[in-house]
């Protein structure tokens, strides 16, 4: 095991200097350049939320269906917004929504983001993170849509961004495939869409340091490199697989393939462990926080420098407010900021609008390149990936349109004042 492994090591290595080169040219030397943080602090978050409306929310409504619930909320002048529940066991987080979060939000007004969020969490500190926080990202992105709707403009431009097409990375969620296949599939969707980055998956997701089946890590990545060439980005995420010594181990190995991103290498809860793969790695960024949603973690974790990268999810933080609210400290440290967006429900979308406007946006949104059954006709008009860029949706509020047939298909409940 280990003599193939040490083979496999040593044929990486030889072409590892036109890779770091490929590497050097599309992403800078080293790590991600830090942003000078005197210029950061001139960007505040709530500088950007609305001021009084002269609204109050009358309903909040659930429309929940297989691993997703959409949120619509109106008011009494009939405004309305279409948010989403952080998606998987989405039901649970609807009840939560109409028990422990509805009864902070009906009756205020639907511009007061900072107050509702706040209220939300301090009234839950019995129940803290997790559901509350997937709960409330349905009302917060509803409560964007609505501004956007009665401001007729796109959140990104609520933002101060501007709608246009961004550059994604397809991001590969599967393991059980084999590195023959995966390298196969991504050489395919570089012709047919031109994506100039992507994303595979290492170790297993909290796997204690074992792979999918052994060797794969150690083949996959020379192979996915040998097939997509020199030229195209490549991300590696181990999804809190590893120890620090094999991280560390791992994270050299895809050093020498040109992989510029390492994504959640150690268990995510672990700051410390993290943070040494960080400080040991010099030539790739170290990402992380796609868990995490608490606003006082996040601020140790950006203040240690446990990543080089952070990774807020929308719908897993609490809404777009609260992934302004990280961006911004990221912002000050002078650490950039991709969002976790891992299927192409509105986590996407809600990703692509705060990565057209943040000020410490990484080059590449995330995009999967799986076909989820569950996100199948959600919205119009679909995301589409053309010359490896994805529209931000430029209408009013999200730029989307929630289907009429799908919140149709879907439970609804719904709370009212
Ligand atoms: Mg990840």
């Amino acid at each position: 095991m280990k003599t193939n492994r040490r083979k496999l090591f040593k044929v990486a290595g030889v072409a590892a200097g036109g890779l770091l080169l490929a590497r050097d040219q599309a992403y800078g030397l080293g790590k991600s350049i830090p942003i000078s943080t005197d210029d950061a602090k001139g960007w505040s978050v709530d500088a950007l939320l609305g001021k009084d409306s002269g609204m109050k929310v009358k309903t909040l409504e659930t429309f929940t269906k297989n691993q997703l619930s959409i949120v619509r909320v109106t008011t009494d002048s009939g405004a309305e917004g279409f948010g989403q529940i952080a998606p998987f066991d989405a039901d649970i987080s609807a009840t939560i929504l109409h028990r422990k979060i509805a009864p902070h939000v009906l009756g205020k007004d639907p511009y007061a983001l900072a107050m509702i969020n706040e209220t939300c969490i301090d009234r839950n500190l019995k129940f803290p993170w997790s559901f509350v926080c997937r709960a409330l990202a349905g009302v917060d992105t509803a409560l964007w849509d609505l501004r956007g709707k009665v401001e007729k403009k796109s959140v990104c431009e609520l933002l101060g961004g501007t709608p246009r097409a961004l550059p994604v990375y397809g991001s590969s969620m599967s393991r059980s495939i084999t590195p023959e296949d995966e390298a196969k599939r991504l050489a395919a969707l570089r012709d047919s869409h031109g994506f100039t980055a992507f994303k595979i998956r290492v170790g297993l997701e909290a796997g204690h340091n074992k792979d999918a089946w052994p060797g794969r890590t150690e083949q996959l990545v020379p192979t996915v490199r040998r097939a997509i060439g020199p030229n195209i980005m490549l991300l590696a995420d181990a999804n809190s697989c590893y120890t620090p010594d094999k991280a560390i181990e791992v994270g050299k190995m895809l050093e020498q393939n040109g992989v510029v991103h390492f994504e959640e290498p150690c268990p995510y809860w672990e700051y410390e462990w993290t943070a040494q793969v960080t400080a040991a790695l010099k030539k790739l960024d170290v990402a992380g926080g796609e868990q995490d949603n608490d606003l006082a973690q996040w601020r140790r974790m950006i203040a240690m420098r446990a990543m080089d990268v952070a990774q807020p999810d929308v719908c897993y933080v609490g809404g777009l407010t609260r992934t302004l609210r990280v961006a911004q400290m990221a912002h000050r440290a002078g650490m950039k900021v991709v969002p976790h967006s891992a299927n192409l429900s509105m986590v996407t979308v809600f990703s692509l609008h705060a990565m057209g406007a943040i000020p410490n946006a990484g080059r590449y949104v995330e995009y999967t390149i799986e076909n989820n059954d569950w996100t199948n006709e959600l919205f119009e008009p679909v995301l589409r990936v053309r010359d490896g860029k994805v529209s931000i949706p430029g209408e009013p509020g999200w730029g989307v349109t929630i289907s009429k047939k799908w919140l149709e298909s879907a439970e609804r409940q719904i709370s009212s004042v």
